[in-house]
């Protein structure tokens, strides 16, 4: 017969956690960090699969990263986003990063809620390929230009038009610490779907002279989807950057 294997120290502490619930809630932020990171893990996987959490794991989710929140490239559920906007834990929240998480479908009202609750702490969000369409983006545009500490956003790879996207850049006028800001190009630059080399060139510095006429921005670009063929995208910066097929 084999040695038994003893029981690791994470495993001696989910059982203890198990046992006294109320007590663990309170002692979650002394555990040691690699240990609660361990856990907090295991939790934030069973909540993105939508699996039931304990007590325990709700706040651990909530704890884990009190100063970045980084939910991404994975499948999220409506009821992950209505969890992690009620979390009590966010107020410290400096960093959110859900990108490649699709919200397409998603309604963003906790978006919203989410944000509210750090507008007076966050300083980049990045919500990278999250295919958000023009109507989602009104549940919480009158937020985002309460957020005044931001310094980076990034929207690439959504849904907008022009018109909203003009709008979207009206709301930052007062992000005065903003130093790095990507938005995608508007629907207007694709025909049937395909990028519109001419349309490009032409909307992207409309764009730019209405933020201009606005704030003095630092760092800003207009982004293409990334190209299927190149991977590479097509960027407004300064000057245009044409994705390796197109040039
Ligand atoms: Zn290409």
């Amino acid at each position: 017969m084999g040695a038994r294997t003893p029981p690791t120290l994470e495993e001696l502490a989910r059982q203890a956690l198990l046992k006294n619930e109320a007590l663990t809630i309170s002692a979650l932020e002394q555990l040691p960090k690699m240990l609660f990171i361990a856990l907090s893990q295991k939790a934030l996987r069973k909540a993105l699969n939508s699996e039931g959490l304990r007590g325990w794991e709700m706040v651990a989710v909530g704890i884990r990263t009190p100063w970045k929140q980084s939910i991404t490239h994975c499948k999220l559920y409506q009821t992950n986003l209505y969890h992690l906007s009620q979390c009590h834990h966010l107020c410290q929240l400096k960093h959110l990063d859900m990108s490649g998480v699709l919200l397409s479908n998603f309604f963003l009202m906790p978006l919203r809620v989410l944000l509210e609750k750090v507008v007076d702490t966050l300083e980049s969000l990045e919500l990278e390929g999250c295919g958000i369409k023009d109507s989602q983006l009104s549940f919480f545009l009158p937020v985002l230009r309460q957020c005044s500490k931001l310094t980076k956003v990034n929207f690439y790879t959504n849904d907008f038009s022009m018109n909203v996207l003009s709008d979207l850049l009206h709301h930052t006028a007062n992000l005065s610490k903003m130093t790095m800001e990507q938005y995608p190009a508007p629907q207007e630059c694709y025909e049937l779907g395909v990028v519109s080399i001419e349309r490009f060139v032409q909307v992207c510095p409309v764009l730019m002279d209405t933020l201009r006429a606005i704030r003095q921005p630092k760092s800003i670009s207009f982004a293409t989807d990334v190209c299927s063929r190149c991977s590479k995208r097509c960027v407004y910066e300064q000057e245009t950057r044409l994705c390796s097929c197109l040039q």
